[in-house]
């Protein structure tokens, strides 16, 4: 039978739905590019099972993790549940999370983040701080990663989030030579905290990946110099090797 122009126009309508469908809702893994079946979400399961697990949160012993932050700052858990690495799985997740416009793959990977550490002592927080982005980074991605990550922790512990809680301190000259995203992200005592976070007796930071833990500490620093018996503890997705 000879294919009608309302077939034909039919036809193409439904190309057109079903790509705008597949670009509005991802259904191929974020590594691979794997079709997912219904079950999966985000990572097809040989990728979710390809993450590289630290698995910090069982070890008695201090890790590597721990050590980064001695001599530096007094924090009371810290943990980051994957690796980060080039090319791995991590990569893909964080990459998608930053610069694809993935606002609820940031709340998913929180809330899978807080069920792995549910029956572990950093749970027992008062209140969840996401480490503060760039406002043009964050106007950019239209969010802050980080924010994300907290929104679904919260989600599964019950903890509250705190905004607002550290402030960008002003620049001072000698900051002017650096460049302004190099300037955010390493100069020391980069915050202040705000007063109200001495309501809280401990305090969880959660940040996307931990490299070298300079925002961490700076943020640690400002919160610790409003009071300095505040419980920090650090939580991040991943840790770069
Ligand atoms: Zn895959």
């Amino acid at each position: 039978m000879k294919t009608t122009y309302i077939q034909k126009l039919g036809l193409v309508l439904k190309n057109y739905t079903d790509e705008l469908g597949h670009l509005v809702f991802t259904n191929s893994c974020l590594h691979c590019n794997k079709e997912l079946v219904l079950q999966e979400r985000y990572l097809c399961w040989v990728c979710w099972e390809g993450l590289e697990r630290t698995f910090y949160d069982e070890q008695k012993a201090p890790t590597i993790l721990d050590k980064l932050f001695w001599n530096r700052v007094e924090v009371h858990h810290v943990c980051a549940l994957y690796f980060y690495d080039k090319g791995q799985v991590s990569q893909s997740l964080i990459r998608a999370l930053k610069y694809e416009f993935k606002a609820p793959l940031g709340i998913y990977l929180g809330e899978h983040m807080a069920k792995h550490l549910q029956t572990h002592p950093i749970c027992a927080v008062d209140a969840i701080v996401a480490v503060p982005i760039h406002p043009k980074k964050k106007f950019a991605r239209g969010y802050n990663q980080s924010e994300l990550l907290a929104r679904g922790i919260s989600n599964v512990w019950g903890a509250p989030i705190l905004n607002s809680i550290a402030h960008k301190r002003k620049h001072t000259a000698s900051q002017t030579t650096r460049d302004r995203f190099g300037r955010w992200e390493n100069v020391q005592n980069l915050f202040v905290g705000a007063a109200r976070i001495a309501n809280y007796r401990h305090v969880l930071l959660v940040d996307d990946v931990i490299t070298t833990g300079a925002t961490l500490e700076s943020l640690t620093k400002a919160i610790k110099a409003v009071d300095p018996t505040i419980q920090i503890s650090l939580l991040s997705f991943a840790f770069t090797k």
